[in-house]
């Protein structure tokens, strides 16, 4: 029966595909398709590492002490019986046959399946056993890394090579910011979370791979079966799971008229972003890896506004990149970007992203009780000097090959930005008294609490340029967490405590001559590009696939009848009505 989800548009356009279920703990499952020839490997891949874990058991049992209490080998005994079940085989076996997953896939694929079935028993000992199937099938996750297969990261490349199969949508309760990259390598050509808000970093990474997303949709995990037909309308944050024959039509035509107006938007991409009346705008692109310099530069970007480094620290179990490898990946950047510009954020880990994935509880002991307001950005790079300094050395290294700024995140004290630089001043001698190159480099700061807001002729003082990281400000100045889907119908950008703070300074910065930049999802999103303008922002950077939009946005602007719009919006209670209104009467004209 056919079934409409709503939550959050996160990402924009119209996916449609079957659902592929992921449970939040197993995203980062390698997720990729075999030809045809290697479907028996795999089949024997899955088999090796049923064996592997029969024989890991029956040695369990076997060293079990002769005192051990009974209950223990019948544990033994059931996860054995479970993982010998012909139906768990012969169902992991048809995903890969039939669909063509990778061992690993087919059985978390398999596992949603079994999990489902067992939570929806009467039976209250039956529904228990869900425990039992979970502990054995991840025992043979475990088994199949480092059995072969091809590793994570290259796997999910050209996933879709043999024909005739369906796309894929990815449906999760939560997935966390790390995980997200995975699929940035992925197959699923949309996704649907239950929780998370609009500007989360899950989504966040969702707009990055510019494909349709809606997340907080609550219970779509729940409702929504593997393998089910879904359409995910990103532009609604509407999710459709086995929608009509007419339903379906109906958006695969308002999918061909997105991907039309995407074709046709690509194509402004080497024009400059000059207003009508001749104002030339800065349009610059957020990244959170090296490899996401290609998709700036094709997207027609003047430069990296913010490089998101603290992915390159996630999901690495402790083992944080040294400064080499940080070297590596900051230098292949600044060379993708062939010259221009490159903003590298120092990392900003803490809040919603966490270097490993935790529990809600191991998040409270690493980063303090409240996560957004603890140990987080600029204030955990502090508290690890070291760390810091490496991470410093690599940036200032990677400057002898471009053009390189570096920002520091969450800024809320003078004090912050003086250590930073005295920090900066120790690394630079360093390399000096090491005979190792470094370029010049211009310290900026991100403006996302409203206490740096509030005094930012004083930060002046200290920094060569701002980059105003709305998504914190608007959090931080609301009291909105923003990665909470309960309270995501309070986090409005057009608060107007939200827009004084943004027009105080960017008034500021310009009149004291400094470069400021918005590099949060306001930045890409067209219904404030006017607004920012008018309050005389010239610079804005935001995921690559949403720079021809803005571009085209600013190509129809003239500022000289941007004033007025100003005095009414920041003296409006409603200030989204003004737009709604000014931009109704520009389409009549
Ligand atoms: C912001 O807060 O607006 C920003 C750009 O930083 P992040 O989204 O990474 O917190
Ligand atoms: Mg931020």
């Amino acid at each position: 029966m056919s079934l409409q989800i709503f939550g959050m548009p996160v990402s924009r356009g119209v996916a449609i595909g079957r659902a592929v279920l992921v449970a939040s703990s197993r995203v980062d499952v390698a997720h990729y398709f075999v030809d045809a020839e290697s479907i028996a490997l795999e089949v024997q891949r899955l088999r090796q590492a049923r064996d592997e874990v029969a024989f890991e058991l029956e040695s369990l049992k076997g060293e079990l002490p002769a005192d051990a209490p009974a209950e223990l080998a019948a544990l033994l005994d059931v996860h054995l019986m479970l993982l010998r079940d012909e139906t768990l085989a012969s169902a992991t076996r048809a995903w890969i046959e039939g669909r063509h997953y990778n061992a690993e896939w087919a059985l978390s694929a398999q596992l949603e399946v079994l999990a489902r079935q067992f939570d929806e028993m009467d039976d209250e000992y039956l529904r228990e056993r869900k425990a039992d199937v979970e502990q054995v099938v991840e025992r043979m996750l475990r088994a199949l890394v480092g059995s072969g297969g091809l590793p994570a990261g290259a796997s999910a490349h050209g996933a879709r090579d043999f024909a005739g199969e369906d796309p894929l949508v990815m449906v999760a309760s939560d997935v966390a910011p790390a995980d997200m990259l995975q699929f940035k390598r992925s197959v699923f050509t949309g996704f649907v979370t239950d929780v998370g808000g609009r500007t989360s970093h899950t989504a966040i990474v969702a707009r990055s791979m510019d494909i349709p997303a809606v997340v907080g949709a609550r219970e779509a995990s729940r409702l929504i079966r593997q393998d089910d037909w879904v359409v995910i309308d990103g532009d609604a944050g509407v999710v459709i799971a086995n929608p009509s024959p007419i339903i379906l039509e109906e958006y695969r035509f308002r999918q061909r008229q997105s991907e039309l107006e995407r074709a046709r938007l690509h194509r402004l991409r080497h024009k400059p972003a000059v207003t009508l009346d001749g104002q030339p705008v800065e349009l610059l692109a957020n990244i959170e890896s090296q490899e996401d310099g290609a998709a700036a530069i094709d997207a027609g970007a003047v430069g990296v506004g913010l490089f998101r480094t603290e992915f390159l620290f996630m999901n690495r179990d402790g083992d944080l990149p040294g400064e080499d490898e940080q070297f590596d990946a900051y230098r292949a950047a600044v060379q993708a970007m062939r010259g221009l510009p490159v903003t590298i954020r120092t990392v900003d880990v803490g809040a919603d992203k966490p270097l490993e994935r935790m529990t809600a509880n191991e998040l409270r002991h690493e980063y303090g009780l409240n996560p957004a307001l603890g140990l987080r950005a600029i204030r955990w790079s502090l508290s690890e000097p070291e760390m810091f300094k490496q991470q410093l050395r690599a940036i200032l290294r990677a400057s002898a090959f471009g053009k390189v700024r570096i920002l520091l995140p969450m800024i809320a004290q003078i004090s912050e930005i003086t250590l930073t630089l005295d920090a900066l001043k120790l690394a630079k001698d360093e390399l000096n008294q090491e005979g190792i190159a470094f370029g010049q480099v211009q310290v900026g700061v991100m403006i996302e609490v409203p206490a740096a807001a509030l005094m930012i002729d004083r930060i002046l003082r200290y920094v060569d340029f701002v980059s105003i990281g709305t998504n914190d400000l608007i959090q931080y100045t609301l009291a909105i967490d923003r990665a909470d889907e309960a309270v995501s119908h309070l986090y409005d950008p057009w608060h107007p405590a939200v827009l004084h703070l943004l027009r105080q300074t960017i008034k500021q910065c310009t009149a004291a001559g400094r470069h400021v930049s918005v590099c949060g999802e306001m930045a890409g999103d067209p219904a404030f590009t006017e607004v920012l303008m008018a309050m005389g922002l010239r610079s804005f950077s935001m995921h690559p696939g949403r720079i021809a939009a803005i571009k085209q946005r600013i190509l129809r602007t003239d500022t000289r009848q941007l004033d007025a719009l100003l005095d009414d919006i920041m003296v409006a209670d409603m200030p989204e009505d003004i737009i709604r209104q000014h931009l109704a009467a520009r389409a009549a004209h």
